[in-house]
């Protein structure tokens, strides 16, 4: 790390201006060092990512600090408890995160998309990400027992990308954030049925360095798909159960990202002293841990990657 720091400052200061706004982040602060670096590549494709490998050496390991593996808690739906119970529980542990926010026309109780956003916009600034989840959350029709209305199954890819992309408009007028991660709704990244099915994964790789779907296993920095990465569900889980998982991912070195809705509300919850048992958790191990943001991950191992010789394609 110290290598990379040293070489930040090589930079061209018309650089270190852009890397500042594109991050985020206070430009000095401890935690920018590393992701101000690693954010050159994504600033100007092209120019920096060729300027970026003659300047870096290979990256040792896809994590920061030696730790041993990554752990992201990502959120879906942007339910009111988690900005109720979840935000204070992680903002007390320092434990950054992941929302995934559905930029809808409407909700209860909300004048509209801007006002349905605004709250996030706070949380941005505390150094979390706000994710892209479409505007519409429209998943596949056999959840429910009717044909009537708008389905994955009745949507084409031009379709789902105008929806994703509002979304992107919408999260960048409000939140702000310069780049964001991409969550499936429902895990599903197809449009069609039968003859007609096609996955929209292409699309989102197109527009995203990397997206979240579902998947029975934690993510090996090496070979995982960063459009289509693999997160574990684990509404109802135990807070035992959900360490257990943490333990395997770093026994194996593995990026584990968790799913999680709603904390003691709603049918997909997680209780909250099992959400506190896991916060305590990763609080107490972030030493060998890395707890961060699905982007902030994503980062890091797009950069891992590209450090390698020959470098892996990002995909
Ligand atoms: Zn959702």
């Amino acid at each position: 790390m110290t290598h990379r720091s040293a070489r930040l400052v090589q930079l061209p200061a018309a650089h270190a201006v852009g890397l500042a706004k594109y991050t985020d982040y206070p430009a000095n602060s401890s935690r920018s060092r590393v992701l101000a670096f690693s954010c050159l590549v994504h600033y100007d494709k092209g120019r920096l990512a060729r300027r970026r490998i003659d300047l870096m050496e290979r990256i040792e390991s896809p994590y920061p600090d030696g730790c041993r593996s990554a752990v992201s808690l990502s959120f879906d739906d942007g339910c009111g408890s988690q900005l109720n119970f979840a935000l204070p529980i992680l903002n007390d542990r320092e434990l950054l995160s992941t929302f995934y926010i559905a930029a809808r026309d409407s909700a209860p109780g909300y004048e509209g998309w801007a006002d349905i956003l605004r709250p996030w916009k706070e949380v941005a600034g505390q150094g979390h990400e706000i994710g892209n989840h479409t505007r519409s959350h429209i998943c596949s029709r056999a959840f429910g027992n009717s044909r009537e209305g708008r389905y994955l199954e009745t949507m084409t890819l031009r379709d789902i990308e105008a929806d994703v992309l509002e979304a992107e408009r919408r999260l960048n007028e409000v939140v702000g954030q310069a780049q964001r991660t991409f969550c499936y709704p429902c895990y599903q990244d197809y449009v069609g049925e039968g003859l007609t099915r096609q996955t929209y994964v292409p699309l989102i790789a197109k527009h995203f360095i990397a997206a979240r779907g579902r998947g029975e296993y934690a993510n090996y920095p090496l070979t995982c798909s960063m459009s289509y990465l693999w997160s574990y569900p684990v509404e109802h889980m135990s807070g035992s159960a959900m360490i257990q998982l943490i333990e395997r991912s770093r026994s194996l070195g593995q990026w584990l990202v968790l799913a999680l809705h709603g904390i003691d509300v709603g049918s997909l919850a997680v209780a909250k002293e099992d959400f506190l048992e896991v916060c305590d958790f990763l609080a107490r191990n972030r030493s060998d841990i890395w707890i961060a943001p699905v982007i902030d991950v994503a980062r890091r191992i797009v950069d891992w990657r590209a450090s390698l010789a020959p470098p892996i394609q990002q995909i």
